[in-house]
């Protein structure tokens, strides 16, 4: 396929246009004209633009790319290097941020539901843009330590950090990511449970002073699957070879 079609095709899936972020979202490096195999990864690090380079990518497609907002704006040293790597070879790079993490069927908070089994995610409306945070009430309540104990399997890597007193589940929120923020907007609309990547000092202060249980089960380990998601849907649409690189990140 083009890669104006592909660009064209993800816009509106994505629907890019409709939430604002904190990098562009869409195509971020041009490459080639023309697409025959993607490559999706969570983060545009050098280590996967060199595995997908190797594999013959025409486009690699990530979660966490490049240009946020505040960073340095001069192309140097790390920075420059992936570009040039990236030019170098007239690789094509697409990174979808929030895009990615809303949406309903391949995003990571919806694939992260399907992984988990988690029934119904709806969005939390407290919290914009709608779907950062989604929440789910539990066919019957679970034990927090059970809980724990199906994030560490389903995973396959033991939590940062689990904060509760073994209470029975019901009502859960989650965000994929570093989305420990959000715990107070889960706690306020009466939620049982806030499963996040990260966690941060105050979060376990949330936690216990408003009694609601919280994991971090790893910013990389919860945001793998929509990236990895779009790629089979790409693959699936429109026949082009897909491969996911998982870089290993313990974070
Ligand atoms: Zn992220």
């Amino acid at each position: 396929m083009k890669r104006v079609e592909l660009q064209t095709y993800l816009n509106d899936f994505l629907a890019v246009d409709r939430i604002k972020d904190y990098c562009p979202n869409g195509l971020q490096v041009e490459g080639r004209e023309h697409i025959h195999k993607i490559v999706t990864g969570v983060t545009a690090c050098q280590e996967l633009l060199e595995r997908a380079i190797d594999n013959e990518a025409d486009a690699i497609l990530v979660h966490h790319g490049y240009f946020w907002k505040g960073e340095p704006q001069v192309v140097q040293g790390m920075k420059k290097r992936r570009l040039q790597l990236l030019l170098q070879h007239d690789v094509n790079l697409f990174a979808f941020h929030l895009p990615l993490d809303v949406h309903r069927r391949l995003g990571n908070n919806a694939q992260l539901a399907r992984l988990m089994d988690w029934p119904d995610p709806s969005p939390l409306l407290s919290v914009e843009p709608e779907g950062v945070v989604m929440c789910s009430e539990l066919s019957h309540s679970e034990s927090a330590s059970a809980m724990a104990q199906s994030l560490e399997a389903k995973l396959g890597r033991k939590l940062f950090c689990a904060i509760h007193d073994d209470q029975p589940l019901r009502n859960i929120a989650w965000c994929t990511g570093g989305g420990q923020g959000f715990i107070d907007a889960a706690a306020a609309a009466g939620c049982d449970a806030f499963i996040t990547g990260e966690v941060s000092e105050q979060t376990i202060h949330s936690a216990r002073e408003q009694g609601i249980a919280f994991f971090a089960a790893g910013h990389h380990a919860t945001e793998r699957y929509g990236i990895k998601a779009l790629g089979e849907h790409l693959a699936e649409q429109f026949g082009v070879e897909h491969e996911f690189i998982d870089i290993d990140n313990p974070a």
